[in-house]
């Protein structure tokens, strides 16, 4: 059936980046280098290649892998001794132009300019680190000439400065009448970071655990604290920390190594000598006896039971992370002890019941220099602390008595093995990620990816002293006196407390102005506000043209068979590392009405309540064993070609080393046949765990909820997304969580189950290596055949059903061969668009704003000019008035697949000023004031999103998922390619002008007057 795959010709075995690399010869010198290290990486694919500069002492790992997702990365010790936030607005400062490219913002303007497939920076606790990938080789050594000139060559303006860092300014900054007020992205940014009680908790634990150098300070900075800031510190802190003597370079990926080398030298390190550094940290001094602290956050508005807000945790100080090998160890042994439900801590205190969840930075933390083990609950009552805390030693004292079960260490050897063959689409990402932290100290980081190794040696440990685990939690949890015990409370007035400590501050601030200060100040908020408003210039950064862009995409071969005579499966042969991904998708089209809103619980639970003869422990155990997991997921795909037509279903998503395939595939049979829905204490912790989950998820990801919500009434899905994704289901979720009778909505499980687990409606994809297909065929063949049928035909409950093939003769998919699939989609032709504003009340100091509007489906010729238009509005307007002007984190414009056009902001100190800026972006993108280069800028932004890397593993799945085609995508690509000033200018007018389109629009954020006085708006 599918024996035309075995005849390809599969490309990708070639290892010659690989190879290419092996040549280098220890002592080599090239381009001011010199190598000290080749090394081959068998299980990881790669070549590490160490070097180092010779007039610098810059420090550089290559790692050469036939990937063509190049990645390099930049990194500096950066370890400031105050909460000023230093090295975070250094990050964003540098970032403002530098001597080579002085236009403002160089790094915000590439990302138009360039087909990267990431461009960031971060700045962690001990390391500033400033990444970027691409396909493109020319692209890469643009990016890399924009990133040195950045990082090494910065202009660090003053001005540059108060727009990132923080300033003074006037309300109104043209009347200064108005009264002054704080302002700046990294303030603003800081002030909403803090709005996540995990993050305030997370930080206050490292400052205390680690009290004596850089870890005692906060390196993102306090808001309370940004305003000590100077201009000539964070000068002075650049000349001392971004130098090539305290920097790390890091490249991956198939592009030669040599030309990186020339260009680092040329453009950046041959202007430098070596310099002593001072950046390291000194190790922690350790306590004699365990120490004690309680801190208070702003209260969860979403828990009914105020009592109940209170988190607790036990931290122990560990090893160096240098100290591989023994960092490897504890890393394994915190697994074991908090992971899944059959970990001792899963048991003694998630089933306590006492508590909601695992506290914040749960487990086994290595990014400072000691690495430390942290344990506790969120969610308990104040009352309880005593007992949490009992537990948890009474718990370390039965790990050291009975140790832990052969089969978990097993599960967890077997769950690196995994990770180490699943190739992600920014494996150069994770790997830079992965050594930053031991490099940064020191650490060897080719020794670190000798993961192989470890885990031999590991083995080798257990063999000769049985009690090898049992000793080390002796060792770090038992005998640890470097202990800390750790409490925060909510506080109901704690944002009135910090908005007062914020006055105080800036009333001191202002006090100590003279009179020529204060002209100064209104001085330079009008010259920011102009600079902000000139027109750019970026001609002086380097830029791809159009014609980079491929004008045509490769297509992916794929084979479709019906198993069972049946259920159709899409088989995709791919270079997977001997692993295997199997998915299927079920309908929801015959569920009542009544249950939907229990189906995201329903996918969450699935999994994890046991099935067949196993309990929920076994299970967990069989999954661990032989699978890299097995997850399930609402899934809601609107149609490519009707806004008012949709698919509906739930998607279920696994993976596996290809021996265990058989394994796994009876494990989901189980699943299928025989869920067991009758644990019901069990039940009602995974409840509270995924509650929890949610609610703190919010101050992350709020602008998604608002542009849920503003959607919501503007087409048939978007109803069913909210129920889904939406506020609606964080709320839900709450209120189950919380009743104390749960026995009513464990019930609906298996009723959904009834209309769910069965083939009526499904299919079923396979990714996997062509050797392995015909194996995986029969496999998956068996499991559907003992899938069981629902005895009576079932009604879909919305009368519309269409039934749609995913391609015809007709139309024609070359790239797919075999049988047919056919998808039902609803449908509902009463369905009428109206307008909806809603203020979700929440207690943060900051808004996310949502305001969408009802386009065109995907293979409407608008859709293309307005996925343009988005990224056009947001790079050159938005950008400005969002987050340069307004202060906001983020802000911008998006066009969906499902033809939602989103105007958003994100961690935005504005509401309905926000509002009136997506107005003006409007009529700036109906005035057309824009040029070609700005067009084609948007262009090529557009396409590295969609000629982003897709993993083998995702390979196939637009197709599997939501029946778009490879010559779908590239008509789509054609059509983007063909978009025009005179059509972007004509969808603006079509689509987005008052009264042209229903709009729809959503904040969550705190309370206010203007929005309160007005009645249009809803206020939940
Ligand atoms: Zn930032």
């Amino acid at each position: 059936m599918i024996s035309c795959v075995n005849q390809k010709i599969w490309r990708w075995r070639s290892n010659s980046a690989c190879e290419k690399a092996l040549q280098y010869k220890v002592g080599e010198k090239i381009h001011g280098f010199t190598i000290h290290q080749v090394t081959s990486i068998p299980e990881l694919f790669l070549t590490a290649v160490k070097l180092s500069h010779d007039n610098t002492g810059a420090q550089y790992l290559h790692l050469a892998r036939e990937d063509s997702n190049n990645l390099f990365s930049v990194q500096f010790r950066t370890t400031p001794m105050d909460s000023t936030g230093i090295p975070h607005i250094l990050e964003h400062t540098v970032l403002c132009g530098s001597q080579k490219y002085p236009c403002r913002d160089p790094f915000f303007k590439m990302l138009n300019r360039s087909l990267s497939t990431f461009m960031n920076a971060f700045t962690a606790s001990d390391y500033t680190l400033y990444p970027f990938s691409t396909q493109n080789p020319k692209d890469f050594q643009n990016l890399l000439s924009v990133y040195l000139d950045a990082a090494f060559f910065p202009c660090l303006r003053e001005l540059d400065f108060w727009q990132e860092g923080w300033r003074l300014e006037h309300e109104n900054p043209s009347d200064p009448q108005t009264p002054l007020l704080f302002k700046g992205v990294v303030f603003n940014e800081m002030k909403g970071a803090f709005t996540d009680n995990e993050k305030i908790f997370s930080v206050h634990l490292q400052n205390r655990l680690l009290p004596d150098h850089t870890y005692s300070v906060v390196s993102g900075g306090d808001p309370l604290c940004i305003p000590d800031l100077t201009w000539e510190q964070l000068k002075e802190f650049h000349a001392t920390h971004y130098h090539p003597s305290n920097a790390r370079f890091f490249t991956y990926g198939n592009f030669q190594l040599e030309q990186h080398l020339k260009q680092i030298h040329e453009e950046a390190l041959s202007k430098f000598q070596t310099i002593e550094t001072s950046t390291a940290v000194p190790a922690q001094k350790r306590w004699n006896k365990p120490k004690e602290y309680q801190i208070s956050c702003g209260p969860d508005s979403l828990a009914a039971d105020s009592s109940k807000q209170t988190t607790f945790s036990i931290s122990f100080l560990l090893t160096e992370i240098t100290n591989m090998f023994e960092a490897f160890t504890l890393n394994l042994l915190s697994s074991l002890l908090i992971s899944g439900p059959n970990s001792p801590f899963y048991k003694s205190l998630i089933e306590s019941g006492l508590g909601t969840d695992f506290s914040p930075n749960v487990g086994y933390n290595d990014c400072t220099r000691e690495a430390y083990f942290s344990v506790g609950l969120q969610g308990i009552a104040e009352k309880d602390f005593e007992t949490v805390k009992n537990i948890i030693d009474r718990t370390i004292d039965e790990v050291i008595e009975k140790g832990f079960e052969n089969d978990r260490i097993e599960a967890l050897l077997h769950k690196t093995e995994i990770q180490m063959k699943h190739q992600s689409s920014s494996f150069g990402l994770t790997l830079s990620l992965y050594i930053a932290s031991c490099w940064n100290h020191d650490g060897d980081p080719v020794e670190l990816l000798k993961l192989g190794n470890f885990v031999a040696q590991f083995r080798q440990c257990l063999m000769e002293n049985p009690k090898f685990l049992q000793e080390k939690v002796k060792q770090y949890f038992k005998n640890n006196q470097h202990k800390l015990i750790l409490s925060m409370k909510p506080d109901d007035k704690y944002y009135e407390k910090q908005t007062q400590m914020e006055t105080e501050k800036l009333m001191q601030k202002i006090d100590s102005l003279s009179l020529n200060d204060k002209q100064q100040i209104y001085k330079k908020g009008l010259e920011l506000r102009a600079q902000q408003s000139k027109p750019q210039d970026a001609s002086c950064l380097p830029a791809l043209k159009i014609s980079d862009i491929e004008p045509t995409i490769p297509f992916t071969e794929l084979d479709v068979a019906l198993a069972g005579g049946e259920i159709p499966v899409q088989y995709c042969a791919q270079p997977t590392n001997g692993l295997v991904y199997f998915r299927a998708f079920s309908s929801l089209n015959t569920l009542p009405e009544e249950l939907k809103p229990y189906v995201p619980l329903f996918c969450s639970v699935l999994t994890k309540m046991g099935s067949g003869i196993l309990d929920y422990r076994e299970q967990a155990q069989q999954i661990e064993l032989k699978t890299g997991g097995m997850t399930v997921s609402p899934h809601v795909v609107p149609d490519d070609s009707h806004l008012d037509a949709y698919e509906q279903g739930v998607l279920f998503s696994s993976l596996c080393l290809d021996r265990n395939l058989p394994d796994m595939m009876h494990l989901w049979s189980e699943i299928f046949n025989n869920p067991c829905f009758e644990e019901e204490e069990h039940f009602k912790v995974l409840v509270k765990m995924s509650a929890q989950e949610l609610s703190n998820g919010i101050p992350d990801s709020g602008h998604l909820y608002a542009s849920i919500r503003a959607s919501r009434t503007l087409t048939p899905v978007g109803d069913l997304q909210e129920t889904f994704n939406g506020m609606d289901q964080v709320r839900l979720m709450k209120r189950i969580a919380e009743m104390t009778d749960i026995k009513p909505v464990l019930r609906k499980l298996p009723r959904i189950k009834k209309y769910l687990l069965n083939c009526d409606n499904m299919r079923c994809s396979v990714n996997a290596t062509p050797q392995q297909i015909p194996q995986a065929g029969k496999v998956v063949e068996n499991f559907i055949k003992n899938l069981s049928r629902s005895k009576k035909e079932r009604k879909p409950v919305r009368p519309h059903v269409i039934e749609k093939p995913v391609h015809n003769e007709s139309s024609g998919s070359t790239h797919v061969n075999g049988s047919q699939i056919i998808r039902k989609l609803i449908t509902d032709p009463t369905f009428k668009p109206c307008q909806m504003k809603t203020h979700f009340l929440l207690p943060f100091p900051v808004n996310y704003i949502g305001e969408c509007v009802r386009t065109v489906p995907y293979t409407d010729p608008d859709h293309a000019s307005l996925k343009i238009l988005a990224r056009l509005m947001t790079a050159k307007f938005l950008h400005t008035e969002i987050r340069e002007k307004g202060g906001a984190y983020g802000g911008g414009a998006k066009l969906s697949h499902n033809g939602i056009f989103t105007l958003y902001s994100y961690r935005d100190p504005n509401s309905i000023e926000t509002l009136h800026s997506f107005g003006k972006a409007v009529d700036w993108a109906k005035s057309g004031k824009f040029t070609q280069q700005d067009i084609n800028e948007a262009k090529l932004s557009v396409f590295s999103g969609v000629d982003a890397p897709v993993a083998p593993s995702d390979k196939g799945m637009d197709y599997f998922l939501c029946g778009r085609s490879d010559e779908m995508k590239q008509a789509h690509r054609e059509q983007l390619l063909a978009v025009s000033h005179d059509k972007l200018v004509n969808v603006s007018n079509k689509f987005l002008g008052t009264g042209r389109s229903t709009h729809g629009l959503a904040i969550l954020g705190p309370e206010n007057a203007k929005i309160a006085k007005d009645p249009s708006w809803i206020i939940r």
